[in-house]
């Protein structure tokens, strides 16, 4: 179908189909699709009048940040693509009535974010693997989690107040006041009905309901000090026991505890500042544990040490600290590279993003390998364990494969839920995962999503696809 681009009330031009720079927002991580027309938005009053006019002639809108998600919901095979990469501002970083908070445009990237609040000595907690280059409203929009999650909780539990605009360009405001409760559990799928705040919708309501065009958020004081660690273990299930029970016991703990397996470790090494001191480990487990002072720090390293191998790796310095990360970082993104180069054959990567409640973590993963096995394909497992909720990512050369894939990925979502857990920790559903919604939900509970995306955007323009069957 084509769209009348022609009088939309744009201050710079359009990219439009055709136009060579239009590539470069084409793709997220996992899907490929081109829009008819991309805008830069600068301000907005101009996504104001934008969607006024998009909403009236019935054109598609979809929002993006950096198109780092994992489910096809930042791109767009038909329509306009609104990118929020030049709303980058902070307005205002402050302390109100005792509350810490910071104002922003929806396009700051969480780390440029995390620096300016740390500069006031203020710490911003959610620390997605891809902090480098997520963008604020994005990750408020999936409702991001991320390592530190573990101590500190989802996107949700910080955002204070949001700024929208609706798909016919009205303006709304929905908060949090202090006294209100925060739903902290990690995603399940689809909109968070259980409350009935719709502040609470649009965080992780995958760009369906509205624009957010300005958020605050809670920030807290800056931890005094932390340490991260890289454990070695034997063999994947001695980690999976060490982390139930460093959760379970809770003696220690960690801001974080994260897994890579044997697979997910070979991806590891190629980092060139990899230690030689850890290649031959069989399964890592990344950590981070805070403490107050000197005498906290060896408090609390007397509680990890005898648990772990000699060849652990503490990093106490910044470099060494932010070194870690890198590598850590390096399994998704050199992951995500090498298997992108399937998607010619149909093949490719497909990840998981169910989780289980921490108790019901080894039966889940004894549950993954046997599937795995029956499956024959290669597969690898790593990131949020210590939340039950590690990323199990099926390799997939060709189009036979994937399907193959698919199903197994189906069933252990479906196992996810009927350990008490969820099928999208923190990616969404998007446009590639929207199948695993009724694995969740009820028809009733699916139905008031409907409702409420009727209520919100009644030409169903925004999003189109995500999350949601179009009806
Ligand atoms: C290597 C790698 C590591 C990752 N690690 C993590 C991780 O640890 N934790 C995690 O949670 N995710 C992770 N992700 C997924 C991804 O980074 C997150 O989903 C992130 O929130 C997306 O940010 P983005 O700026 O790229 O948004 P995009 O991918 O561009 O958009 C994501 C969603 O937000 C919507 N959206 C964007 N801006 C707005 C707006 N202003 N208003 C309304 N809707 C909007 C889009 O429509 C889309 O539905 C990872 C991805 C990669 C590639």
């Amino acid at each position: 179908m084509s769209y009348p681009f022609e009088n939309m009330p744009v201050s710079a031009p359009l990219l439009l189909k055709g136009d060579p720079s239009i590539e470069h927002y084409s793709q997220d991580t996992m899907m490929q699709a081109t829009p008819d027309a991309v805008l830069r938005a600068r301000d907005v009053q101009e996504i104001k009048e934008v969607l006024q006019y998009c909403n009236a002639e019935k054109i598609p809108v979809t929002f993006c940040g950096s198109q780092t998600s994992m489910t096809g919901a930042s791109v767009a095979g038909e329509g306009l693509l609104v990118s929020t990469e030049k709303l980058e501002k902070i307005h205002d970083i402050g302390t109100l009535y005792g509350c810490h908070y910071a104002t922003a445009e929806p396009g700051i990237i969480i780390s440029d974010l995390k620096k300016k609040a740390a500069e006031e000595g203020f710490f911003y907690p959610p620390s997605p693997t891809s902090q480098d280059n997520a963008r604020l409203g994005a990750t408020v929009s999936t409702n991001a989690t991320g390592k530190d999650s573990l101590k500190y909780g989802t996107t949700r539990k910080y955002i204070r107040e949001i700024k929208v605009l609706l798909a016919d360009g009205s303006e709304k405001i929905f908060s949090r006041t202090p006294e209100e409760p925060i739903p902290d559990a990690l995603n399940r799928a689809g909109y968070f009905t259980s409350s009935n705040n719709p502040l609470d919708w649009f965080i992780g309501g995958e760009g369906t309901l509205g624009f957010i065009y300005e958020v605050t958020v809670d920030l807290i004081p800056k931890p005094l000090h932390f340490f991260s660690g890289l454990a070695p273990f034997p063999d994947f299930f001695s980690a999976i026991d060490f982390v139930v029970s460093c959760v379970t016991e809770g003696k220690m703990s960690p801001r974080a505890l994260e897994l890579i397996d044997n697979e997910a470790l070979s991806y590891m090494k190629t980092h060139p500042s990899f230690p030689q001191g850890l290649k031959e480990a069989h399964t890592l487990i990344y950590f981070k544990q805070e403490y107050k002072d000197e005498a906290d720090f060896e408090r609390v390293l007397s509680l990890w040490l005898p648990k772990l191998a000699e060849e652990t790796l503490i990093a106490t310095a910044d470099k060494q600290q932010e070194e870690m990360r890198l590598w850590r970082h390096h399994i998704p993104s050199s992951l995500n590279e090498h298997w992108r180069k399937f998607w010619n054959r149909g093949g490719g990567k497909i990840g998981s993003d169910w989780w289980v409640p921490i108790k019901k973590l080894k039966e889940m993963m004894q549950y993954v390998q046997k599937t795995g096995k029956e499956l024959g394909l290669p597969y690898m497992t790593y990131a949020h364990v210590g939340m039950g909720h590690p990323h199990v990512n099926y390799l997939c050369k060709n189009g036979e494969e994937k399907c193959r894939a698919e199903a197994v990925l189906l069933q252990c979502c479906r196992k996810a839920v009927t350990f008490g857990g969820g099928v999208c920790g923190e990616h969404g559903l998007g446009k590639l995962h929207r199948n695993l919604l009724p694995i969740q939900c009820t028809k009733n509970e699916i139905g008031r999503m409907q409702a409420i995306k009727k209520e919100f955007d009644p030409n169903w323009i925004l999003g189109r696809g995500n999350m949601l069957e179009f009806i």
